[in-house]
Formats: structure tokens, C-alpha cells, sequence
């Protein structure tokens, strides 16, 4: 089955280590995603689990197989990359069977797998056309469909929906995932986009300058993120990060402090450098936090600049501190530049925020994370832990 293992894969070029000790654990009939930023070695994974380049060190096994130096052709696995290479004077159906053809599969099991694959992509009225006469989506779609008549045990998927645009990709997507489903294979996919990753893996494995930073479940990484940089690129727009230090019972940044609660967060310990994390969506405008359990204290700030997206409107807030005389001190304009005095907030598209309005705002200490500055390291993602639960200390829940 399609079981596939990387142990301690490390791929090396003249003076580039593409990739870095990369082990993976993935699952018979699991969708997998590689995803980072551009250069972080998702396509070297993918190719050295395709045979198409042997890694400099470590182990691949598919279905309990070590492949590590088998060509792609002895390894059970069909690729589909972002640049769909059709035969312009094939047929669908024949650029489908192509691969079987050379094989020497007999005609009745290729014109099987063909139908069944053009079911299952709804592509059957088209196995008679040409490659000129389909859109991007269907050329797509008949790639696909090449890969799924080899009957793999592990698909590698390489940017597919990168050439197409945005609506098809979307609606691709959703397709990927139907089509998981209908086949239940091993699926291994690749792509910079952390909105596909999130929306179509079982898991997804985020990597940066070669190495994996985490592999878990979409919504794992978004509210347990393991350091800093998968905390920043999961989640869009991104976390808004502010550095501060930890102090007796809180967390004091220039602009804002948070309290807790040290004996329910041992590892925030007195003097450390730490990053505070903390999502678009957990901030909120003071008045409207009245449903907040645990909110910070009141931070002040002022609107910048306002983006209506439809569903939601992302405002651009600058920090105005602590100081009494705050309102005409910190405004936005040098102070924007700086960027650790600033947070994004998302609000409701019926909030009547507008630009270079003073308000106060407060962040949900339940979504809190907290970072070690130094190694980027998470070191708690809830700072209030039982506390909710009817402990905690007087003071740390601040009236709105
Ligand atoms: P990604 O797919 O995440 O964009 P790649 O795996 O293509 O990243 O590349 C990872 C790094 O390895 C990059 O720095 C890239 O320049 C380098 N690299 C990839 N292939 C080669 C190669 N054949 N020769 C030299 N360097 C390469």
C-alpha cells in the first residue's frame, strides 16, 4: 500500500543543502502537504520520493520498500507537475493511456482505466478531443487523469493548480479533495500556497530553508503553531507579533502588558525575551469585547488604514502606549514604520471604524501565543490554562 517513510533525507548540491534531515512519517491513503515559501526544498522532497534525484543521505520507503536509489519507473508512484505536457496530436484517451500503452497493458484494461478515470475527473465527454480544444481546467484535469490510470500507490503532486487561475484553482481544489476520496490513495502535494494547503491535507508538513518546521493537521499548525515562522506564514493576513518581556505576572511589551498567572505557566519565566503572537481575528474593539471571557487589558490605539474585504474588514491599528497624554503622543505616521507598534484587527464588515480614529482595543487572552525571541520557539499557546476553569488570580480578568 502506499505507506511512504523519509528518514534523515538530506539532498546536497554544490554549496546548497536543499534539504536538511527531513523525516517524514505518512500514512497509507493520507493527503500530505509540503508547503513554504519558494526555495525551502518542498520540490527536492518530492522529486527524491519520485526517484527523480537520489538523496545525498538517509532512506525513502514506500509500502515498506526501500527505494531510496530506484528509478522512478520501479517505484509504485504517478506525478503530476504544474506544466501539463499533453501531446498536441493525441486524443485525450490517448494521452491518458499513453503510459499503459507503453507498458503493453492490453486494450480492454487501458479503455477500463481510461473510463473509469474520465468518470470519476468528469471528463467523459472529452476523451475524444484534442489538447487545443480543452481550457486550462480541463488539460488539467486529463494530467490527472494520466496519473490516476497507473493506479499508484502514492500520488506526487507538484503545484498543479499553479498555472491555472484564480477561480479554477479554487474550484480545483475542491475537486482534489472529491477525487482523494473516490480513490483513497496516498497523496503528496506540493505547493507555496498556504490557503491550499490548509483547505485540501490531512496534514501538512511546513518547511523553511530546508528543514520541516511541523507536520500536523491544517488547524493544528494555525492554533498550535510550533515556532514563530509557521505561526507567521499559516494564516492570512498573518499573525501580528509584538517582542516583550516577561515580567513577575505578566508579559510587558511597549505597548501593552498581559497578565498571567505563573503558577499556571511555569515556562514564562521572569527576565526572558519573548515574542507575543496573536491573530487578526483576537483582536478586538474594546466595546465590542463584552462576550470576551478573558480579555487583556484596554490598549490604545489608532485606525490607519481600512480594508473592506466583503466578509470581514482588516484595520491597521498603531499602538498609541500606555502614556496618559497618549491620544495626540504616538500617531500613526513615523510610528507606523516601526512595526512593532502596530497590530491588524479584523472586524465585522458592518463595524463603523474609519481611518485615524482613536479607539482602544483588547485581545483575547485565551489566543494568546507566546514565543521564545531568541530560538523563535513556541513556548505556550494558552496563558490562562485552568484558570477559566474558576482559578486564577485577582486582577489578571481586567474589566471592559
Ligand atoms: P521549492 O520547491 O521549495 O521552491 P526547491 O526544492 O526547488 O525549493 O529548491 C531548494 C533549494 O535547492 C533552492 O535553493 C534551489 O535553488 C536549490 N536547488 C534545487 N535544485 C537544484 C539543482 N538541481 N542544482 C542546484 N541547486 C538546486
Amino acid at each position: 500500500m502506499g505507506e511512504v517513510k523519509l528518514e534523515h533525507v538530506t539532498k546536497r548540491y554544490a554549496d546548497v543543502t536543499a534539504v536538511d534531515d527531513m523525516n517524514l512519517d505518512i500514512e497509507d491513503g493520507e493527503f500530505v502537504t509540503l508547503v513554504g515559501p519558494s526555495g525551502c526544498g518542498k520540490s527536492t522532497t518530492l522529486e527524491t520520493i519520485a526517484g527523480l534525484t537520489i538523496p545525498s543521505e538517509g532512506t525513502i520507503t514506500i509500502a515498506g520498500d526501500d527505494v531510496t536509489t530506484k528509478p522512478p519507473k520501479d517505484r509504485d508512484i504517478a506525478m503530476v507537475f504544474q506544466n501539463i505536457a499533453l501531446f498536441p496530436h493525441m486524443d485525450v484517451h490517448d494521452n491518458m493511456s499513453f503510459g499503459l500503452r507503453l507498458r503493453d497493458f492490453d486494450s480492454e484494461e487501458i479503455d477500463r482505466r481510461v473510463e473509469r478515470a474520465a468518470e470519476i475527473l468528469q471528463i467523459e465527454e472529452l476523451v475524444d478531443r484534442m489538447p487545443d480544444e480543452l481550457s486550462g481546467g480541463q488539460r488539467q484535469r486529463v494530467a490527472i487523469g494520466r496519473a490516476i490510470v497507473r493506479e499508484p500507490a502514492v500520488f506526487l503532486m507538484d503545484e498543479p493548480l499553479a498555472n491555472l487561475d484564480a477561480k479554477l484553482r479554487v474550484h480545483m481544489r475542491t475537486e482534489l479533495q472529491r477525487l482523494h476520496k473516490e480513490l483513497d490513495t496516498t497523496i503528496i502535494y506540493v505547493t507555496h500556497d498556504q490557503a491550499e494547503a490548509m483547505t485540501m491535507s490531512d496534514r501538512i508538513a511546513v518547511m523553511n530553508e530546508g528543514h520541516l518546521q511541523q507536520i500536523a493537521p491544517p488547524l493544528v499548525c494555525y492554533d498550535e503553531p510550533a515556532n514563530l515562522f509557521v505561526a507567521g506564514f499559516i494564516g492570512s493576513p498573518g499573525m501580528n507579533f509584538v517582542e516583550g518581556t516577561v515580567e513577575a505576572e505578566e508579559i510587558r511589551t511597549e505597548g501593552f502588558d498581559v497578565a498571567f498567572d505563573p503558577a499556571q505557566v511555569p515556562e514564562l519565566v521572569e527576565g526572558d525575551d519573548v515574542t507575543i503572537g496573536v491573530r487578526p481575528e483576537d483582536v478586538y474593539p474594546a466595546g465590542e469585547a463584552d462576550e470576551l471571557a478573558n480579555p487583556t487589558r484596554r490598549i490604545r490605539a489608532r485606525t490607519d488604514v481600512l480594508e473592506p474585504m466583503g466578509d470581514q474588514i482588516f484595520v491597521y491599528l498603531v499602538l498609541r502606549g500606555e502614556d496618559a497624554a497618549g491620544a495626540d503622543t504616538g500617531t500613526s505616521g513615523a510610528a507606523s514604520a516601526q512595526g512593532a507598534d502596530e497590530l491588524l484587527m479584523s472586524v465585522e464588515p458592518d463595524s463603523d471604524l474609519t481611518d485615524d480614529e482613536d479607539i482602544e482595543v483588547v485581545l483575547d487572552r485565551r489566543k494568546i501565543h507566546v514565543f521564545d525571541t531568541g530560538t523563535g520557539n513556541a513556548v505556550c499557546h494558552d496563558i490562562l490554562r485552568s484558570e477559566a476553569m474558576g482559578g486564577g488570580h485577582p486582577g489578571a480578568r481586567e474589566e471592559t
